[in-house]
């Protein structure tokens, strides 16, 4: 098992395979940015399953597979169903913009994924259209589609909530698990990336954003949907999905945290407010052997912080300098 300084079990990964992405959502990716690292930076599929093998030794069982968008990466399917034969993963699920979707859901259902959360954060066309630059809203509505078609479950829609973007379609996405089986999480936004759009008039609190998303009764822990994580979740009176939200500004959970994060570049990381990582891929390029490795992911878990500093970090007016993509969101 792994075990940091303050007693909380480190089970969980969140492997970042790329950090390119087709969109530029205007929250997370400056609309030129175009600074990705090259094929030959990032892990391949090979150096992927050597390091999680020894993640997994290590008693990681719960995998995410992230990004950038993880469907830009050629072969994905492939890799998942290398990752799948590990002993002791029992757990394999996608963040995705679900763009490409269609394309791959039965392939990644044969490959073995377990999960699948979708981010959007707009129901409308030419409003999806404007916050993330480049994305056509029927694509990923298909994806959805095709998600509960190939027997993912559950299927989790990711909306991130920002003041006068898109808090009047709070009650349109809550009522949708009204009508469909899917698990909408409400997500605060977060001071993220040199992208200069967090402020705190834009960032919508959990407290706002529950209002919005009423009539909602409290579900016991039980039920909640697979993989909870962070979220609290809700339902509405007679709907079939749940409505969660996940608030790292209003309320703090990291003392319940169980995750790391590796990203396309192969540094761990222990926490999403970290600015230091452990160079894995680099370690494992130089030579270094199975024990070397394992050593340098514990003592990256010993090191992890009792809690991120995100409220204080905005107060002071500044950002996280990395983006999403650079630590595999
Ligand atoms: N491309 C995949 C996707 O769209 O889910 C995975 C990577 S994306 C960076 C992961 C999640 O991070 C998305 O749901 C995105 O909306 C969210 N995200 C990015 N920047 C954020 C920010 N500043 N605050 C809150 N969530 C953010």
């Amino acid at each position: 098992m792994l075990i940091d300084s303050l007693k909380r079990n480190i089970n969980y990964l969140r492997l970042s395979v790329t950090d390119r992405c087709n969109l530029r959502c205007s929250y997370c990716l400056p609309k030129l940015y175009s600074n990705f690292s090259s094929t030959s930076e990032i892990m391949s599929d090979e150096e992927i399953v050597s390091l999680v093998r020894s993640f997994a030794e290590l008693g990681i069982s719960k995998l995410r597979i992230t990004g950038g968008e993880p469907l830009l990466r050629p072969g994905l399917p492939s890799l998942i169903k290398k990752l799948r034969e590990l002993k002791s993963i029992d757990d394999i699920s996608l963040s995705t913009n679900g763009i490409f979707l269609k394309k791959f859901a039965p392939e990644l259902s044969d490959a073995g994924l377990d999960r699948i959360n979708i981010s959007i954060d707009s129901l409308n066309a030419d409003k999806y259209k404007s916050i993330t630059s480049f994305g056509e809203i029927t694509d990923v509505l298909e994806g959805i589609e095709c998600a509960l078609e190939n027997g993912f479950s559950p299927v989790k829609l990711n909306v991130v909530v920002s003041r006068g973007m898109n808090e009047d379609e709070i009650n349109d996405f809550a009522a949708l698990t009204e009508i469909y089986p899917i698990h909408i999480r409400f997500i605060e936004l977060m001071p993220m990336g040199e992208t200069g759009y967090f402020s705190f008039d834009k960032r919508v609190p959990l407290d706002e954003m529950m209002k919005l998303a009423q009539p909602l009764d409290p579900i016991p822990v039980e039920n909640w949907p697979k993989g909870s994580g962070p979220a609290k979740y809700f339902r509405r009176p007679n709907g079939i999905g749940t409505v969660g939200f996940i608030s790292p500004l209003s309320s703090n959970f990291c003392s319940d945290c169980n995750r790391m994060r590796l990203s396309a570049k192969g540094v761990l990381i222990s926490c999403l407010a970290d600015d230091q990582g452990m160079y894995l891929l680099r370690m494992l390029r130089a030579g270094a052997n199975e024990k070397e490795i394992k050593d340098a992911i514990k003592l990256t878990v010993s090191c992890k912080p009792e809690k991120h500093l995100m409220m204080e970090t905005a107060t002071e007016g500044k950002s996280y300098p990395q983006f999403m993509c650079q630590m595999g969101g």
